[in-house]
């Protein structure tokens, strides 16, 4: 049955090796549930949760700072409202295409139900690039982009937030964009400036809960986090927190990279430099060795994972980890990860991880902390509140934990106990099926 519904995903989706991807993942673990619940397999539930329920493609022409003309292609994937309004991220980068939004609003449907928050699944983005652009360049980007989203959305129907390319200036400039097209101000994108309806704590939100999630991880592994080494992929929001929280936590982080190399600094990486590199000024990598001579740079990216450490944290891109890199990382001893981009492992790698007993957290469990705080920036919009650092962060802390409580206990249940990807994907399913069986056929 499984195979089937595969097949028909592939013919439906042809080129679109991400989205197989992640729906065969998902369709394997949940193999036992329909085994058990067979109304699910009588009303199709399976059938149904891989096929989004609206999909939005559209052109979005802007002009550059000389006057020219470019056309790019914008989309929103609303994969799945059956437990609340869609919810999930806007990536603006040239790999941009049906088939990654897919894969990611579909991830997105299952990690938002884990999150114990009522959020549905959705993502979007674009093709456009915002890298080499000038700040004009990327408003009008994003306001064209907007000018078309705005009829889609709404804080009851689609919240969207960023995810790659898409930080803190994208969001701005997008929901002035959608409050002057609406004439309203509400909380329809997550990840707002704090003056104008944002939350503390979802800067940091994915990085923090992604290190609460492996504190969990570690706890039961019997390891500590104090004094181990650990490798952060990518320098981009995601790794950046996640580097500042293992090191107030303790930990030694000695890598990190963007997409064209990486760099190994055996002192710990100085998160401040990196920050002031890639959020200010928007620099390459490479530039961290002119402020740290001991540190090495290395061009390439993926070299990363030849680098030994204790833990590692894929925090750049989707199969960013092969075969190769997860045997290497296993022969250097290392004995967790984390994911904190989104299938940044593929299928062998995980495979190899699992067959190790290195202790693993798949992204759709560890990396929940981003869109959950969202969830907590949707509840203070609509309560006119603003909460404080410290307990937005509790909130944070214990919806990590309970994530990984749900995903540990469902891969128990299910015979596969420490396979948390098992585990994650059988608790988030059950929830939305659930949900939708419920509902009826809709
Ligand atoms: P950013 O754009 O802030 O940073 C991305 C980082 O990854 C950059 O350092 C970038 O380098 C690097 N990168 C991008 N593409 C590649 C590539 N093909 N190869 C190697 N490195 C690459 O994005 P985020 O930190 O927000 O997102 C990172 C990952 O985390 C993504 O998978 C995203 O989906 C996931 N995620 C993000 C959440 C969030 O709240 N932001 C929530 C949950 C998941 P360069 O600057 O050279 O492009």
């Amino acid at each position: 049955m499984v195979k089937a519904i595969l097949a028909q995903v592939k013919k439906r989706n042809p080129g679109e090796p991400e989205f197989h991807q992640a729906v065969e993942e998902v369709l394997e673990s949940i193999a036992p549930v329909l085994d058990k619940y067979p109304e699910y397999k009588a009303t199709k539930i399976a059938e149904r949760i891989v096929e989004p329920e609206r999909q939005i493609i559209f052109r979005v022409p802007w002009m550059d700072d000389k006057g020219q003309i470019h056309v790019q292609r914008g989309m929103r994937i609303e994969f799945n409202s059956a437990i609340g309004p869609y919810k999930g991220g806007l990536r603006f980068h040239p790999s941009v295409y049906p088939g990654i939004i897919k894969f990611l609003g579909f991830e997105q449907i299952f990690k938002n139900a884990l999150t114990g928050l009522a959020m549905g699944g959705g993502k979007g983005g674009s093709d456009f690039d915002p890298k080499g652009k000038s700040d004009n360049e990327v408003m009008r980007f994003c306001q064209s982009f907007m000018g078309e989203l705005a009829r889609h959305i709404g804080p009851n129907t689609d919240v969207p937030a960023g995810d790659i390319g898409v930080g803190g200036r994208e969001i701005g400039f997008m929901y002035g964009m959608y409050r002057k097209i609406r004439n309203e101000f509400t909380g329809v994108l997550t990840g707002k400036g704090l003056d104008w309806g944002g939350s503390l704590v979802r800067t940091e939100a994915t990085g923090y809960g992604l290190v609460y999630f492996l504190l969990e991880m570690l706890k039961d592994a019997g390891k500590n986090i104090k004094g181990a080494t650990v490798v952060s992929s990518g320098s981009g929001n995601v790794s950046i927190y996640a580097m500042q929280k293992c090191q107030q936590l303790g930990a030694k982080v000695i890598a990190c990279s963007d997409s064209n190399g990486y760099i190994v600094d055996m002192n710990g990486i100085n998160v401040k430099t990196v920050q002031q590199l890639k959020e200010v000024e928007r620099k390459r990598i490479k530039e961290y060795i002119k402020h740290h001579p001991d540190a090495k740079y290395h061009e390439g990216c993926n070299g990363i994972w030849n680098v030994k450490c204790d833990i590692a944290l894929p925090n750049a891109t989707q199969n960013e980890i092969d075969e190769k890199s997860a045997q290497k990382l296993v022969d250097n001893g290392c004995y967790a990860v984390a994911e904190g981009a989104n299938m940044p492992s593929t299928p062998e790698a995980v495979k190899i991880f699992l067959k190790n007993k290195v202790s693993f957290g798949p992204a759709k469990a560890a990396n929940a902390g981003g869109v959950a705080t969202s969830g907590l920036e949707m509840a203070q919009n609509s309560q006119r509140l603003s909460w404080t650092f410290e307990e937005t962060d509790k909130h944070l802390e214990k919806i990590m934990k309970n994530i990984y409580a749900s995903a540990k206990k469902a891969s128990e249940e299910y015979g596969k106990p420490g396979n948390l990807v098992v585990g994650a994907n059988i608790a988030g399913f059950e929830k939305v099926a659930r949900a939708m069986y419920a509902q009826g056929l809709i």
